[in-house]
């Protein structure tokens, strides 16, 4: 690994106070600032650190100023389910399972959706992913709900120091593309160009339209911070709660879970024991009835040349099943 990767690992020395706030703070923009924190406390939540994921909760509280307009409404649906897409269909599906293979381009404009969605850079959520799956329940899972409860499986340990990091020696494949790095450092600075742009449409549509109802506040709260907590919080029930209730098919090791209202909400996600079972095929629904609606996207992608080789479910899959 070269020296560049190593800069996150944590120092053995205790950090003066001021320090490590500036640390923190520091890492609010950039993720690869040293992580002067003490590997005894690497997990726990790191408020400071967190201190903009409380912000984006509490800035929901704004409808009640706000009020709410058709409008406003169909766009933050519409961010919630292009995002989604580019989480399950992207971020996943490809980055992390390489299920599927595309022009560098089309990575690029995915992974630039992807990081929109305020769940950090491409190359961090391919990591922590791995990781996941390697060890899924068991003491080296950080979101295991059978070891840790629901809520800290659910986000505390997002907040921790240790997940904060990017380890980069488990992603051989991806970290060689600077763009991704570069996304993945400055993880901010996406999300921050989606506020300000929703800002500016609110106010564009105030003015050339003002029957629309809307302005760029009331965009802004829901287009930009109301569609991305339900967002963050439809995307971790995978971790949560499909690893608690539904069916299990496969006698996976883990204690995944199969169910039809999380793939609902998640476009295909919730078909998770199916996922840990064979997590190498581009589709998570087996069966015809699985709703997956990542995978029909991604045959529609493919459709149009813009990604190829979707991996499929061999057939001795289905002769596993219980
Ligand atoms: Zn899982
Ligand atoms: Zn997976």
């Amino acid at each position: 690994m070269s020296p560049r990767y190593t800069k996150l690992a944590p120092s053995t020395r205790p950090p003066s106070r001021t320090h490590g706030a500036l640390a923190a703070l520091q890492g609010w923009f950039d993720t690869q600032s040293p992580l002067d924190s003490p590997e005894d406390a690497a997990d726990r939540i790191d408020w400071l650190r967190a201190i903009p994921f409380v912000m984006l909760h509490l800035a929901c509280l704004g409808v009640l100023w706000v009020g709410v307009s058709p409008i406003a409404l169909g766009v933050a649906a519409t961010l919630y389910a292009i995002r989604m897409f580019a989480l399950t269909g992207f971020y996943h599906r490809y980055f992390s399972h390489r299920t599927f293979r595309t022009s560098r381009a089309v990575q690029f404009f995915f992974a630039l959706v992807g990081a929109a969605c305020v769940q950090r850079g491409p190359l961090w959520w391919a990591a922590h992913h791995r990781h996941h799956h390697r060890h899924a329940d068991t003491a080296l899972d950080p979101h295991s709900p059978s070891l840790t409860g629901f809520l800290w499986s659910h986000m505390g340990w997002f907040l921790t120091t240790r997940a904060f990091r990017t380890d980069f020696s488990r992603i051989p494949d991806l970290r060689k593309y600077p763009e991704l790095r570069w996304l993945d450092r400055y993880d901010t600075a996406v999300p921050i160009v989606l506020a300000i742009l929703l800002y500016g449409l609110g106010v564009l549509l105030h003015h050339v339209a003002p029957s629309l109802g809307t302005t760029g506040g009331q965009m802004l709260v829901w287009g930009f911070f109301v569609s991305t907590v339900v967002l963050f919080h439809a995307t971790v029930t995978i971790n949560s709660l499909a690893h608690r209730f539904g069916r299990r098919r496969f006698d996976t090791r883990d204690d995944s879970r199969n169910n039809v209202w999380l793939a609902l909400i998640t476009f295909g996600e919730g078909w998770h024991n199916n996922h840990h079972f064979y997590p190498g095929s581009a589709r998570q629904g087996f069966r015809w009835w699985e709703i997956d609606l990542t995978w029909y996207g991604l045959q529609l992608l493919a459709a149009l040349g813009l990604v190829w080789d979707l991996k499929p479910v061999p057939a001795w899959v289905d002769k596993a099943s219980r």
